[in-house]
């Protein structure tokens, strides 16, 4: 079984390039974001914890994540392999990742990190808003706070996945197909 992250700040192009990847490579693409919005979008219990966390710009609390992770990969045994997407964002979310893979006998293969300028990102996500209608787009402070926590919760991971050597690192300032043919050299 193979285990990929693609790694990056909000607005770096992880949800563009996942799909790309799934069409050639047919893993299964399980965001974490996309899965909070599900849980908002049916009114759960859960949805509605998270709706007002996502929507400041805040992360959601890692239990209710790992959780989520965790079911996935359960249910999916089958699958030829796993693409995450905005997950672990902490350090703690990736120790209790790499828990649960060793419980499977896997590893995550690659981390693939797409990089991007705040001032990009910010620029980005403006755009994006007008596209896709994310409440947590929409509000620069909101989207000033995301990348906040993206630079002190999320970023430490580089170095914790450097330390294990699966890191590769991927200009996302590039045409949608120039990332993507660079991403794509670190995958099996
Ligand atoms: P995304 O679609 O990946 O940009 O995620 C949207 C929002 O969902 C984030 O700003 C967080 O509030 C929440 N979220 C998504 N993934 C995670 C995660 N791994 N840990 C904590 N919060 C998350």
């Amino acid at each position: 079984m193979n285990y990929y992250i693609l790694f990056g700040p909000p607005g770096a192009g992880k949800g563009t390039q996942a799909k790309l990847i799934v069409e050639k490579c047919n893993y299964l693409h399980i965001s974490t974001g996309d899965l909070l919005r599900a849980e908002i979008k049916n009114g759960t219990q859960l949805g509605k914890t998270a709706a007002e966390i996502i929507n400041r710009g805040d992360l959601v609390p890692d239990e209710i994540v790992q959780g989520m992770i965790r079911n996935k990969i359960v249910e999916n045994q089958d699958a030829k392999g796993f693409l995450f997407d905005g997950f672990p964002r902490t350090i703690a979310q990736a120790q209790v990742l790499d828990g649960m893979l060793a419980q499977f006998g896997g590893k995550v293969d690659a981390v693939l990190s797409i990089t991007l300028d705040d001032n990009l990102v910010f620029e980005r996500i403006r755009h994006r808003a007008e596209i896709e209608g994310r409440k947590d787009d929409a509000d620069p402070a909101t989207i000033r706070n995301r990348i906040e926590n993206y630079h002190s919760k999320t970023e430490p991971l580089v170095n914790y996945y450097k330390g294990k050597g699966n890191y590769c690192e991927i200009d996302g300032d590039r045409p949608i197909e120039e990332v993507f043919n660079s991403l794509i050299q670190f995958i099996k």
